[in-house]
């Protein structure tokens, strides 16, 4: 199956969409990677959810990517005696540790860790900042609190520390208890939540250790503050912008979104804009048309990848809210201001020999008319780097691992096809030409370019561009050994 387009689509699975027939249809729709979120779903339904992916990925002869979403340190709140209770702005509010259920002056927050870095002034955010409290006197076992901002306070809601790096570790119990699950059952990256620092994305390295790639969510102003560092570290980003704007004001969302999306693609690392892109769409067949302009402005600005949240895990329309998106990208990406826009931004530090080589494989792209720039990726680096070269035409991702095309399903434009393992470079043009032609690319009269490194099976060694025919007699009439 070939895309129509460069941006990638990821969905979220849930509720609306676990059965084969569903899934299916939204990766026939669109949706390039499947996002199983930890915070939601038994491990058995998660289990489930992967069966039915990887069963759909080999009825369709496709690599599909699969992101397990941990849910990270997220403090909640206790239970209320009432199930909840009404929160009058002016009113005061306790947070402790007694195991008490909650009424209208207290409730339980079971986190002793955060009376210790609590100070007066900070504020702390109740369901997605609906409700405001700011400490007023605090001591190591509760916080005294006035309400800024009220509202309906209920059992187990969500709460954002905005002002403190919180002595939280990165992954709770059942962080880690789910990381082990879903490496098990094999998943191409994990998204980390609530990311603080960079010791946080090492940590989950160590635990995956090689089992799957880390994606760390920016939802926090530490995680912003610190995040060239946080980048270095990861393997893929994820603009969370639905506790980002939380813990920020709303404001703040947009420039923050441009610039880490402009970083990432400096760094070659994918980036994902996500949450709320066609939130309407949870409940009507046709999106708003702010929401159809902030999917457009999200791929203007060069993102790799949008994101559906509980659009196609909970809503009535996930496979139009797939075909929305579909639709946007492609509209957006004929737009010749688009292109112009992504050539404008394309500021890379150039130093090794892949960096030059992928840089003439755009050029000669740009200059003659070749169908397709094919790359031999064993790691995913080259294909990395040519994607963030935002070439004119198709980038063709050519690997053995199955795992690393898989991941590739998360970069912009990489089309991802499993090859053979390879020992002469002659078999990598013709293999290439062949993937070229089958997937609709070339056709027999076509040129395209083929990228390689030899000795293959040698990482970080490219070292051949060929420009070269798509017909096979040419192929061998043509090519040294
Ligand atoms: P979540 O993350 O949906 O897991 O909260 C995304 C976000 O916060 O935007
Ligand atoms: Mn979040």
């Amino acid at each position: 199956m070939r895309r129509q387009r460069n941006t990638k689509i990821v969905a979220t699975l849930g509720p609306s969409s676990s059965d084969y027939e569903m899934i299916r249809k939204l990766h026939e729709a669109g949706a390039d990677v499947f996002r199983l979120n930890m915070s939601h779903g038994s491990h058995e339904e998660i289990r489930e959810r992967h069966r039915i992916i990887r069963e759909v990925e080999r009825d369709t002869e496709s690599a599909i990517g699969i992101l397990a979403d941990l849910q990270g340190p997220k403090l909640r709140v206790g239970v209320f005696a009432n199930g909840s209770e009404e929160l009058e702005e002016g009113a005061s509010f306790r947070l402790d540790l007694d195991e008490a259920e909650g009424d209208a002056t207290r409730v339980t927050l079971p986190h002793p860790e955060i009376f210790e870095v609590l100070e007066v002034g900070a504020n702390l955010l109740v369901n997605d900042g609906k409700i405001r409290l700011r400490v007023t006197a605090c001591g190591t076992d509760h916080a005294d609190c006035e309400v800024i901002a009220g509202g309906t306070i209920s059992n187990r809601k969500g709460v954002n520390v905005p002002d403190v790096v919180l002595p939280l570790a990165a992954l709770s119990e059942k962080d880690r208890a789910d990381l082990e699950f879903v490496c098990q059952l094999g998943v191409d990256w994990l998204a980390l939540s609530f990311v603080q620092r960079p010791a946080d994305v090492e940590e989950a390295r160590r635990l995956a250790d090689g089992r799957a790639a880390i994606l760390s969510k920016i939802e926090k102003p530490a995680a912003v503050k610190a995040f060239e560092d946080i980048l270095a570290v990861s393997d893929g980003i994820m603009v969370a912008r639905g506790d980002l704007g939380v813990e920020l004001p709303v404001q703040n969302v947009p420039p923050i979104q441009k610039q880490l999306v402009r970083l990432c693609r400096m760094a070659a690392k994918p980036v994902i804009v996500a949450t709320q892109m066609l939130e309407s769409m949870i409940e009507s067949p046709m999106p708003t048309r702010a929401e159809v302009s902030d999917v457009a402005a999200a791929i203007y600005e060069g993102t790799d990848a949008v994101m559906l949240s509980a659009e196609s895990a909970a809503g009535q329309y996930p496979v139009e809210a797939v075909s929305t998106m579909d639709a946007v990208a492609r509209e957006v990406e004929t737009d010749p201001n688009y292109r112009e826009v992504i050539e404008a931004s394309r500021r890379v530090e150039r130093s090794t020999v892949a960096d030059g080589i992928v840089a003439a494989a755009r050029e000669i792209a740009e200059t003659t008319d070749i169908k397709a720039i094919c790359c031999f990726t064993d790691s995913g680096k080259t294909a990395l780097l040519t994607s963030r070269e935002r070439p004119r035409v198709p980038i063709l991702g050519l690997t053995p691992q199955r795992g690393t095309a898989r991941k590739l399903t998360l970069s912009w434009g990489v089309n991802c096809y499993i090859s053979p393992e390879l020992e002469r470079f002659k078999q990598a043009v013709v293999n290439a030409a062949r993937a070229a032609r089958s997937h609709g690319f070339a056709s027999e009269a076509d040129q395209i370019l083929v990228m390689a490194g030899v000795p293959f099976n040698v990482p970080g060694s490219t070292n051949i561009l060929r420009v070269a025919p798509c017909e096979e007699r040419l192929i061998f009439a043509s090519d040294p050994e």
